[in-house]
C-alpha cells in the first residue's frame, strides 16, 4: 500500500547523497574541537546566517535551551509569544533547568508580537522585578500557520529589544522555509538577531541536528552550556556531513514543499466538511479544520489507507516535505475526500 506521511517534516530521511557523505566523512573528536567535518559545518552555518560563530546541537529544543541559558540566568525572564514552540512544546526546560521565567505576549495570526505590548512588557531595573534577559521570535511560526516573518518584522522587534539592552533570539527551526517563501536571503532575516537556532532535521532532511549561531563570545559560552546539558559531541562528523549536503543542496528545493502544500490546501478546500483558507499558506505547513464528521474516525480511515497524520480533534496539520510528490498529494486528496464523505453527518 502507498504510504504518505504528512505528520511532520521531521520524518524525512537523508538523501542518497547525504548517506554517501556520512559514510565517507572525515572524523575527529568534537569535544577536543578536532572533528574537521563538524568544524566545516559550523563555519558554513555561521557564514550562511551572517554570524561570527556557530555550534552544533542535538535538536532544535537543545538549541533553544542552550541559547536561553546563555542569555538568561536564574530569576531572569524571557519574553516570547504565547504560541511559541519554546513555551508550548519544550517541556518548560529553561524554567526547570535554568530557573528562567516565561513572560508570554499574544502572538498574532502570523506569529508576530505587538510592539507596544512588547515595549510595555520589558522590565525596568528595579528590585521588585525579574530582569528581562531575552526576547524570542519564531520564524516560520509553527503554531501560527507556518507564516514567515519579514526582515522588517524582526528589525522592529530587535530595535525595541536593543533599546532596552535586551538580546533577541530567533527560533529559526524553519528559517530556510521563511527565506525561500519570502525570496529573502536568510542573512537578511536574521541580521538583527543576537542568536538564531535552525533545524537541519526538518525540511532540510538530515537525520539529526540543529545549529545555534551568534557572536564568537556568545557561542563560546553556549558551548559550555551545551556540555552541561549533555550535548558535547564526539565523532559527530558522521551527522555533520549530512548537514553540509543539506545547506548546499536542500534549501532551494523547499520551494517544492511549498508548492505541494499549496496544491494540498487548494484540494482540501474543495472537500465538503473541511474548512481551510487556502490563501493563507505561504510555507509547508497546512492547517485545516475537520468541520463535519468524527475526526477520530476520519483519522482511522485515512491511516488505514496509508495517509499518516490527523488527530482525534477538529484542528489538523499536514506537513509537506522531501519525499512528498504531487502524486502523493492527489492520492491524499482522494483518500480524504472518501473518508470525509463516508463519515459526513449532513
Ligand atoms: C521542531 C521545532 C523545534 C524543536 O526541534 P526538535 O529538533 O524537535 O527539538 C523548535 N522550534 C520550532 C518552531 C519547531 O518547529
Amino acid at each position: 500500500m502507498r504510504e504518505v506521511d504528512l505528520r511532520s517534516d521531521t520524518v524525512t530521511h537523508p538523501s542518497p547523497q547525504m548517506r554517501r557523505a556520512m559514510a565517507e566523512a572525515e572524523l575527529g573528536d568534537d569535544v577536543f574541537g578536532d572533528d574537521p567535518t563538524l568544524n566545516r559545518l559550523e563555519a558554513m552555518a555561521a557564514d550562511r546566517l551572517g554570524k561570527e560563530a556557530a555550534v552544533f546541537v542535538a535538536s532544535g529544543t537543545m538549541g533553544n535551551l542552550v541559547s536561553i541559558l546563555t542569555h538568561a540566568g536564574r530569576g531572569d525572564e524571557i519574553i516570547i509569544g504565547d504560541k511559541a514552540h519554546i513555551f508550548r512544546s519544550e517541556a518548560g526546560g529553561a524554567s526547570a533547568l535554568g530557573g528562567v521565567a516565561y513572560n508570554t505576549l499574544p502572538n498574532d495570526s502570523r506569529g508576530m508580537l505587538d510592539l507596544d505590548e512588547l515595549e510595555a512588557a520589558i522590565k525596568p531595573p528595579d528590585d521588585h522585578f525579574t530582569r528581562t534577559a531575552m526576547i524570542g521570535l519564531e520564524n516560520t511560526h509553527n503554531a501560527c500557520g507556518g507564516a514567515p516573518l519579514t526582515a522588517d518584522d524582526t528589525k522592529a522587534v530587535a530595535d525595541i529589544a536593543h533599546r532596552h539592552g535586551v538580546p533577541l533570539h530567533i527560533d529559526g527551526a524553519r528559517i530556510f522555509n521563511a527565506s525561500v517563501a519570502l525570496e529573502t536571503p536568510v542573512i537578511e532575516l536574521v541580521k538583527d538577531a543576537d542568536s538564531v537556532s535552525f533545524c537541519l532535521s526538518k525540511g532540510l532532511s538530515c537525520p539529526i541536528g540543529s545549529v545555534v549561531c551568534g557572536s564568537g563570545e556568545f557561542i563560546q559560552r553556549a558551548r559550555k552550556w551545551r556540555k552541561m546539558v549533555g550535548g558535547g559531541m564526539r565523532q559527530v562528523g558522521v551527522i555533520a556531513a549530512a548537514g553540509i549536503v543539506a545547506l548546499d543542496d536542500m534549501v532551494e528545493r523547499l520551494n517544492d514543499d511549498h508548492a505541494t502544500a499549496r496544491r494540498l490546501a487548494q484540494g482540501l478546500a474543495q472537500i465538503p466538511g473541511i474548512e481551510i483558507d487556502p490563501d493563507s499558506l505561504p510555507t509547508n505547513l497546512v492547517f485545516f479544520k475537520i468541520a463535519d464528521g468524527d475526526p477520530a474516525l476520519i483519522m482511522r480511515e485515512i491511516n488505514g489507507q496509508g495517509v499518516k497524520g490527523g488527530m482525534p480533534a477538529r484542528n489538523w496539520r499536514f506537513v509537506t516535505h522531501y519525499g512528498i510528490t504531487s502524486d502523493d498529494i492527489d492520492y491524499t486528496l482522494e483518500v480524504m475526500e472518501a473518508a470525509c464523505r463516508k463519515h459526513a453527518t449532513t
